[in-house]
């Protein structure tokens, strides 16, 4: 774990997160030793709160580009799988979503969270598939997780990465 120190005038002891930086503010007598213990000890909570961090500034960048881009790499993954399975949506909405990176409701419409605009395109292809599959399969069954397997051989590492 890197960070750096400032030391101060200050009576206590405080861990700062700041633009993917840990920062220690230590009283001027505080050891390094100390310092070093402290941070080893705190490192869960300061991984949270990179973490945290991170994801507050993917959020942010989502440019017009971005949203482009996870349009067209929708629709026209879309197409294949829905070619292929032979079931077609009725409607694809890219809309911003709280809960899920997908869904697919009964009247057979798909919404696509926009949020994977920050994603590569390979996870944003087995959305829009976990999504097509669901035309044919309205639940996660042993047959569904076989049409995902059949359209795309490596979708457990994808589902694996995209649930970080
Ligand atoms: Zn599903």
């Amino acid at each position: 774990m890197e960070y750096s120190v400032i030391r101060s005038n200050i009576k206590n002891i405080y861990i700062q997160i700041k633009e993917g930086k840990v920062i220690v503010k230590a009283p001027k007598r505080i050891s390094e030793k100390y310092i070093e213990e402290l941070v080893k000890k705190k490192e869960k909570w300061i991984l949270k709160k990179l973490e945290e961090e991170n994801n507050k500034e993917e959020e942010k960048i989502i440019t017009h580009e971005d949203l482009t881009q996870l349009k067209n790499i929708v629709s026209q993954s879309a197409q294949k799988y829905s070619k292929n399975i032979g079931e077609y949506p009725k409607k694809i909405t890219i809309k911003d979503m709280n809960y899920a990176w997908g869904s697919c409701t009964g009247k057979r419409n798909i919404a696509i969270n926009m949020k994977l605009a920050n994603k590569r395109k390979e996870i944003i292809e087995y959305v829009v598939l976990h999504e097509i599959c669901h035309l044919k399969y309205m639940n996660h069954s042993k047959e569904f997780w076989e049409l995902v397997e059949d359209n795309m051989k490596n979708y457990k590492e994808l589902r694996k990465e995209l649930k970080k």
